[in-house]
């Protein structure tokens, strides 16, 4: 009696090891959630990104526009250094004319910026 039971215990302990090898569990395939779904802040270049990249100061830091025409984005390689009250600053555009535009009527355009 005490033979089988020996032996029932043995083949019990076999049958969980078999289970225990097969039972391999599928790994849950890890979804990666995407970082804030739509209406993320838009790709604006301000004189304050240009301006850090040539150790400049922009005269306007949150210069977004070009002050000749009012379009977008400015143009790091474009600009002017201007001097608005006591204040000296680098001004940015987006197109080369418009740089020539300001040059030609520096004090019209500077008088925009102290509005
Ligand atoms: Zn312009």
């Amino acid at each position: 009696m005490k033979r089988t039971f020996g032996i029932l215990v043995l083949a019990a302990v076999l049958c969980l090891g078999v289970m225990g090898c097969g039972g391999e569990q599928q790994s849950s395939s890890a979804k990666k959630t995407k970082p804030g779904a739509g209406g993320g802040p838009p790709d604006v270049t301000t004189a304050a990104d240009l301006a850090q990249e040539q150790d400049a100061q922009p005269i306007n830091p949150m210069q977004m526009n070009c002050i000749v025409c009012g379009e977008r984005p400015l143009k790091g390689d474009l600009h002017a250094d201007v001097t608005v009250g006591n204040q000296r600053g680098r001004l940015y555009f987006d197109k080369q004319e418009c740089l020539d535009e300001f040059e030609q009527n520096q004090q019209k355009y500077l008088d925009r910026l102290t509005q």
